[in-house]
């Protein structure tokens, strides 16, 4: 299928949305920004990351080793990385991971309804090379989860992985070169290389809401869904236990999103509270067409991630609109801004955001009218219009999350206002002056992603390098890296993630290309002899320099309605970008930078301790 522009609305009125907007957002900014929420783990409420519904805990005597490279969890990001060792011919290799089983998120949310919002095709890593096909564009929760499985066992990777296994803490050792890492088994291994893959939603975080722990009925968070209480099971969403119970929702973000259509249909009542609407378009999820499939050549994976990030996260495509390959909400402000600019060589900087404006406007314009169009009731019709720009938030897709607001038991609280809930009381909740009595709180509030603190978003007690500094301490002030991957004063530790690498539409990209290079620089330190390596503290403050003066204004963000990518707001902290510092210049621009540096051979700014 070829793709064109969408159609949207063009008789909005733009100042008076731009006037909107930003009554909207600053209606719901809080001072304390992120330092509103309620941590999970590090002694403050373990039920609710600690335990692991879907295993019994793992009881084994302690292990003392030493090991080669120690990975740190066993998500995309340490799976990525541990498969791209394996291919560069380092075996002795390691994954500690928290949960019962590989696969990060994709093990701990098995919330009914779990489906990936991505594009399959581009977001599922390694579906060349597994000569794996997802069943449908949005394949569920289970099948990435085994595909997370699959990657585990084609590369070897269960051999020596410790699972059900929590970090302490990583302090590097002068003497051995090593580093030690403690865990809650009392493991004590020493590695010489380490690689940090603990992912940005690893660790739920609850809302900061007065009396939070006076509930007496039953409480979870979303990525420990508790199947026992709901009824139902990973394969089977029927939750035919709530017949009889009022259940709560705090939350509509992406999550939500899909939970909710479930808990309606099942519970006695549902009372959904919110305090910013998601922007939800229809959800197309046919099955994977096999003949598609069979005609597919080699390389179509990483063609089609380019072609996805190029309309998703270029704020102008250099490609015509037709081919936009996925066609999704993703894409579509993307694709309809390359329809208007395409031909046009002498567009203004101006121009052209002012051309992304409108565009922007008119697809969020279309969402809202897409609300009118479903939701019965117009006060919860006007509730549930999101007014911020496309992107300030996850864009979502549905087919049956409007739509369950049209049921008799289920209600939408407006909790918009910046207190949002107001107390959570022994029986229920307190929104808008009213007591909402409910059995059973369901907390879609998300994950530790723009904690300012580093050691909340880890939950490892600590990182201490050369001379006992703290990487909680050496990144106070912001990241120190070489590519994002490296830091001086931290022989042999690696990082993944968004942190001042390039940042990809699809983030399994991202921990390719990380894999792939923390692969080769461990693999080619051991052919040249060296026991460790580390980036000079020359090259690493570099490399910050770069990513700062190519980093654009905030200004966007700035405008943003609060959520997890603007930090909240800002509050005392100050906007900053979600997940850290990108390199400005794009994910394609740092993969050709990394490519040229190991196709140099010197390997730059990094010393060889021999
Ligand atoms: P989010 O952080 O996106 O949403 C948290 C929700 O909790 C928001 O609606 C937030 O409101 C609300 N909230 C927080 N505190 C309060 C409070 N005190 N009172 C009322 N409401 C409150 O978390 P999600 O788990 O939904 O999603 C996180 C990310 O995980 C997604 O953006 C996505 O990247 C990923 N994800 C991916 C999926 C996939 O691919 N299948 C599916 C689900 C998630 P407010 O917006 O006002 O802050």
């Amino acid at each position: 299928m070829r793709c064109g522009p969408s159609v949207t609305p063009k008789d909005i009125d733009l100042q008076a949305l731009r006037d909107k907007y930003a009554q909207e957002r600053d209606k719901r900014l809080r001072k304390d920004g992120t330092a509103q929420y309620i941590h999970t783990g590090g002694g403050e409420d373990p039920d609710f990351w600690e335990n692991d519904p879907h295993m019994p805990p793992v009881v084994r005597d302690p292990i003392v080793d030493d090991v080669e490279v120690v990975v740190i969890g066993g998500g995309f990001a340490g799976l990525l990385a541990g498969a791209h060792l394996k291919k560069a011919g380092v075996d002795d290799v390691r994954i500690i991971e928290m949960g019962g089983d590989f696969g990060g998120v994709w093990y701990w949310n098995r919330y009914p309804g779990i489906q990936c919002d991505n594009e399959s095709y581009c977001y599922i890593p390694l579906l060349e090379e597994l000569n794996y096909m997802p069943s449908k564009r949005f394949p569920d929760g289970v099948e990435i989860y085994q595909h997370c499985r699959n990657i585990g066992t084609h590369f070897g990777l269960y051999e020596g992985a410790l699972f059900g296994t929590m970090i302490r803490a990583i302090r590097w050792n002068e003497a051995t070169q090593r580093w030690t890492i403690t865990t809650n088994h009392d493991d004590e291994l020493r590695a010489r290389y380490v690689v940090m893959a603990t992912g940005p939603w690893s660790k739920p975080k609850l809302p900061g809401i007065a009396g939070l722990h006076s509930f007496k009925g039953h409480a979870f968070h979303s990525a420990r869904w508790d199947y026992d209480y709901t009824g139902g099971n990973t394969t089977d969403t029927t939750l035919d236990k709530l017949a009889d119970k009022r259940v709560a929702v705090i939350g509509t973000g992406a999550t939500a999103i899909q939970i909710v259509p479930y808990l309606g249909r099942y519970a006695r009542h549902l009372t959904v509270f919110q305090r910013t609407p998601s922007a939800v378009d229809a959800r197309r999820n046919p099955p994977t067409d096999p003949e598609w499939a069979a005609s597919l050549k080699p390389g179509w994976q990483k063609e089609r991630q380019a072609n996805f990030h190029a309309f998703a996260s270029d704020p102008f495509p250099s490609i015509p609109a037709t081919e936009d390959i996925s066609c999704d909400f993703f894409t579509e402000v993307g694709r309809n801004v390359s329809a208007r600019i395409n031909g046009h060589a002498n567009l203004s900087t101006d121009d052209l955001a002012a051309i992304r404006e409108e565009e922007d406007y008119g697809v969020m314009e279309r969402i809202r009218r897409r609300v009118d169009d479903i939701v019965e009731d117009p006060a919860t019709a006007e509730a549930l219009k999101p007014y911020y720009r496309y992107m300030c938030k996850r864009p979502c897709s549905s087919n049956d999350y409007l739509e369950t607001f049209n049921r008799s038991n289920v209600t939408l609280v407006d909790v918009s206002g910046s207190k949002g809930v107001e107390r959570v009381t022994e029986k229920g909740l307190i929104a808008n002056d009213q007591e909402h009595e409910v059995d059973c709180i369901i907390f879609a509030s998300g994950f530790e992603i723009s904690a300012q603190d580093q050691k909340v978003a880890s939950g490892i007690e600590a990182i201490d390098g050369r001379d006992g500094l703290s990487l909680y301490d050496h990144w106070r002030d912001g990241f120190r890296t070489l590519h994002g991957m490296t830091s001086h004063g931290f022989p042999g530790m690696f990082f993944t993630g968004y942190t001042q690498g390039g940042g990809n539409a699809s983030v399994t990209a991202n921990y390719v290309q990380q894999g792939e290079h923390i692969a080769y620089i461990i693999a080619e330190a051991r052919v040249r002899g060296a026991t460790t390596v580390e980036p000079t503290v020359e090259a690493q403050d570099d490399w910050v320099r770069t990513v700062h003066e190519l980093a654009p204004p905030n200004t966007f963000l700035e405008q943003c309605t609060p959520g997890y990518y603007n930090n909240e707001g800002g509050g005392n902290g100050g906007i900053r970008a979600a997940i850290g510092e990108r390199y400005a210049a794009g994910f394609y621009a740092f993969d050709k930078l990394l490519d040229d540096w190991r196709n140099e051979g010197q390997m730059v700014g990094m010393r060889l301790i021999k």
